[in-house]
């Protein structure tokens, strides 16, 4: 079966919620598309339905979100929940799969905006059952809310770590430890930058503010913390550090670990948008311009997909790429776009002001990638070894490409999601290389594992079946980023 649509907004988050309603006030046809059955993304997650008796525990920034929320359910805009997407065609196809089954949406502008993932970081007993990541541990309580019943450290670095600790004593869960592992270098990095964050607004107020609650909570923070290991044979007993020249240990049934967040690219390599190292983001971000403008012909990115800038500027470049949109489709002229988004870009740039110093107070150090065990699996799909890494390495490996060629890392269900960084950092330590230099891990569709039964049920589109399309259109072939219809950007970034 395929639908049709103007605009198809890939994710629900404060990104593609704003861009949707943007482009709906052009009256434009819009559909969003989003894997959760209902719209919020991950910092709103569930918020209309919350498990919560009293969701004030998760903080005034999830409140915020019920009415981002409130407002798109009431727009009438047409929002396809639980539904995955799995591959884009070159002409714009958008393949869905939902309940098993799936389909085809047509569209003529496509506004990716598919968030961010955590940074995975491997360390030894990481894999152990009780280890996870901080936000999928925030996950469950918005979701489902479920918290660890007997006890949980936090260890890491980066806002989510303090976040969801401060969550979880507001929600009378035991918060055994956090432990904070920002390098005592990174304070003096960030200092200069210190002035220009205090003007963005109150974002470090409220880290101060969750730090004395932490503190007068009385759980213990442990600073200058270094190699963590997750100790345990069926399950995490306890997590042992470094600190300050001493190894301790803490009993724990429950470690949840973050090292910051990077945008979510598998779409955006996979659909052959070119893409750049951040290196002050320790990042890949799509090419695109400040509208969201990428260089495949209407196909725009907008929010964390784009670059990490934190949740109200996901939500202003949502509306910009909703604009563009608007525009590109007849219903603006050029100058009422930019008379639209002017006030938006101002207050972006504003927001932005915060990003140089966290961006320095939570990088992750090179030597990590290093430290990192022979014996941590890298690629958790196919358990796949940092010493099996190093050996493909020494071999004549000299990125992530040839490591999966060598090794099967990130051949496995999540397609390289949650190695392919980590490969390409210990590339770059290895080889000696900078980052930038390593090639991008390669994506390809489908993003989402699919069985042959599905896809042989999947209806095609007459011209199609008659043959008309090239082969890089059908389904299940990688189409992307071979033939990609490369568009100027106006004024990229
Ligand atoms: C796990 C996690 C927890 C976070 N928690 C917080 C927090 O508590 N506070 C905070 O300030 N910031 C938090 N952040 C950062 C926060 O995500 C962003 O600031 C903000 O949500 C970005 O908005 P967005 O719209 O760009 O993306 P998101 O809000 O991430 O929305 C992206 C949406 O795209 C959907 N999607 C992705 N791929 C597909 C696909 N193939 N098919 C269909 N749908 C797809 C996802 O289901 C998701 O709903 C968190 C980030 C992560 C990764």
């Amino acid at each position: 079966m395929t639908g049709r649509t103007e605009c198809a907004v890939i994710g629900a988050g404060p990104a593609g919620l704003a861009a949707a309603m943007t482009v709906a006030e052009s009256g434009v046809d819009v559909t969003v598309i989003d894997s959760a059955p209902e719209p919020g993304g991950q910092i709103y997650k569930a918020v209309g339905r919350s498990p919560l008796p009293d969701t004030s525990a998760l903080g005034p920034d999830y409140a915020l979100g019920r009415k981002l929320v409130a407002a798109f359910q009431e727009s009438g805009i047409r929002h396809i929940g639980a539904t995955d997407v799995w591959m884009i065609t070159d002409d714009r196809k958008i393949a869905l799969l939902r309940n098993d089954q799936a389909s085809f949406l047509q569209a003529e502008r496509i506004i990716i905006a598919t968030g961010a993932q955590e940074r995975p970081v491997p360390f030894e007993g990481w894999t152990l059952p009780g280890v996870m990541n901080a936000g999928a541990g925030q996950i469950l309580v918005k979701s489902s809310g479920v918290v660890p019943s007997e006890g949980v450290v936090l260890a890491g670095l980066g806002p989510l770590v303090l976040l969801v600790a401060w969550q979880y004593i507001r929600l009378g869960v035991e918060v055994r430890a956090v432990l904070d592992l920002t390098p005592a270098a990174n304070y003096l990095r960030a200092a200069p930058h210190l002035p220009a964050a205090l003007l963005a607004g109150n974002y470090l107020a409220k880290g101060l503010r969750m730090q004395w609650d932490l503190r007068r909570a009385r759980v213990p923070i442990h600073t200058g913390v270094r190699l963590i290991r997750a100790l345990g044979t069926d399950a995490i007993e306890a997590v042992e550090f470094v600190t300050w020249g001493r190894t301790r240990r803490i009993e724990t049934p429950v470690l949840m670990t973050h090292f910051g967040v990077i945008p979510e690219t598998a779409m955006t390599r996979a659909v052959g948008i070119r893409h750049d190292w951040d290196a002050s983001q320790q990042c890949w971000r799509p090419k695109a311009d400040i509208w969201g403008n990428t260089e495949i012909n209407g196909v725009l990115v907008a929010g964390d997909a784009r670059g990490i800038f934190g949740a109200k500027s996901a939500e202003w470049s949502g509306r910009l790429a909703g604009l563009e949109v608007a525009r590109s489709l007849g219903r603006l002229s050029r100058e009422e776009r930019d008379a639209k988004g002017a006030p938006t870009q101002k207050a972006m740039t504003r927001d932005h002001r915060v990003r140089p110093f966290l961006e320095r107070l939570y990088a992750v150090p090179d030597h990590w990638w290093k430290d990192v065990p022979d014996a941590a699996a890298v690629c958790r799909c196919e358990e796949v070894t940092a010493g099996d890494v190093r050996a493909a390495m020494r071999a004549g490996a000299v990125g992530p490409n040839q490591v999966k060629a060598f090794t099967r890392a990130g051949m496995g269900p999540c397609q390289g999601r949650q190695c392919g960084a980590t490969v390409a950092s210990m590339a770059a330590q290895e080889t000696g290389r900078p980052i930038g230099e390593i090639d991008l891990p390669r994506s390809r569709f489908p993003l989402k594992p699919i069985d042959l039964g599905t896809l042989a049920a999947l209806e095609l589109p007459a011209a199609e079946l008659s043959g008309e399309a090239s082969a890089d259109q059908a389904p299940g072939m990688d189409v992307g980023g071979s033939k990609p219809q490369r568009a100027l950007l106006e004024d990229a970034e």
